[in-house]
């Protein structure tokens, strides 16, 4: 489709066009139904069909071991920085960027929360290494983001934390590689960057932490009541579950699955990395090397209004959606999954062209 522009967007973000394609032409009628899904109940045969193949999918993309859940929740991210310490309790916080920060916000509101290493003063540049993690073994959790969308900052493998339950904010790199997830506790994920559209959460829960929720909880927000409904104690967001099933699909058939999807990852992320570190400088990474997310690819140029240029000028070959959050400045390139390598050619041709005409 050729006016389709290249969507560097942290999230919501770009989605695989051969998914878009599909979600239209079963706009109108699910094959042989009649109806669109959202048209249909969340208790028909034909929704449950679908509700059970985005769950199976996830299962096997992440090989999730039978004693977790695979949830479909609501409320973003967000609604999980306050239900996990409510159902969970007291949990020790890995800040690592903005998100982990909101993260550990949420949870001082309900009490007794603290953070195990802090990044904040560095300006959240990086990962910390096991041996700076502060932990308290009588924390009931520990935190971490395994992702910071507007830092830039991703860990390589997971924080060493022992026997406490490990919970993982994995919104924004959410099956973008695989991962271990017996080292978890919960890996939690809102869709709209790597699974489907804005209005649905993921969240894979070890079964055995279920029996923390207490019965005083809103029910919406107890994780045991949402397992034993499977999902569907109220009506679930019915058409991003049909989306994230549409993904899984994607992922395992036209990917190839998550150690493929890694290694796509690496590569797009490495042909904007590698122009930032050809530039001697005119392109400053905002990430430490060893920090350097797969996902959301943070540069600074030499001055804002350079910034400003590099985005105006970016749009004009279509390269859209590329300005930093306006916490870190600068710019923000959002490979996610969905991102094609021919795009990230077109930025990376873009970089180049702009340094030499820019540099001093
Ligand atoms: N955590 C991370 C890592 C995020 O990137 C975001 C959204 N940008 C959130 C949490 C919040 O998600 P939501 O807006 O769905 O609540």
């Amino acid at each position: 489709m050729s006016d389709r522009v290249h969507n560097f967007a942290a999230g919501p973000a770009i989605m695989p066009e051969s998914v878009l394609a599909q979600i239209r032409d079963e706009m109108l009628s699910l094959p042989g139904l009649g109806m669109s899904v959202m048209e249909i109940s969340h208790r028909s045969a034909e929704f449950k069909a679908i509700h059970a193949a985005a769950q199976t999918n996830i299962r096997e993309l992440l090989k999730v071991p039978d004693n977790y859940e695979v949830l479909f929740l609501q409320g973003g991210s967000r609604l999980q920085f306050a239900m996990i310490p409510m159902n969970l309790g007291i949990g020790q916080y890995i800040v690592t960027g903005t998100w982990g920060k909101k993260a550990l916000e949420e949870a001082k509101n309900l009490g007794g929360a603290g953070a195990a290493w802090n990044g904040s003063e560095q300006g959240f540049v990086r990962f910390p290494s096991d041996d700076e993690l502060d932990l308290d073994p009588a924390a009931q959790f520990v935190h971490v983001t395994s992702n910071e969308t507007i830092q830039g900052v991703q860990f390589g493998q997971e924080p060493a934390v022992g026997d406490i339950p490990l919970v993982c904010d994995c919104s924004s790199d959410f099956m973008c590689r695989p991962l271990p997830i017996e080292k978890y506790g919960m890996i939690y994920a809102c869709a709209q960057k790597n699974a489907g559209p804005a209005g649905v959460t993921v969240v894979i829960i070890r079964k055995d932490l279920l029996e923390r929720s207490s019965t005083s909880l809103p029910s919406y927000m107890n994780y045991q009541i949402q397992a034993e409904n499977d999902s569907m104690y109220n009506t679930p967001p019915t058409f991003g579950i049909y989306v994230i099933k549409l993904i899984g699909d994607w992922l395992r058939d036209s990917v190839g699955g998550l150690e493929k999807m890694r290694e796509l990852n690496r590569q797009k992320s490495a042909l904007l990395y590698d122009a930032i570190d050809k530039s001697a400088g005119f392109y400053k990474p905002h990430a430490a090397a060893d920090s350097r997310s797969l996902m959301n690819v943070v540069f600074n140029l030499p001055s804002e209004e350079l910034d400003s240029k590099f985005v105006a000028e970016a749009a004009k070959q279509q390269l859209v959606n590329l300005k930093g959050h306006r916490s870190v400045g600068g710019i923000r390139a959002s490979v996610y999954n969905a991102m094609p390598l021919a795009s990230v050619e077109v930025l990376r041709d873009f970089m180049i062209a702009f340094h030499q005409e820019h540099q001093a």
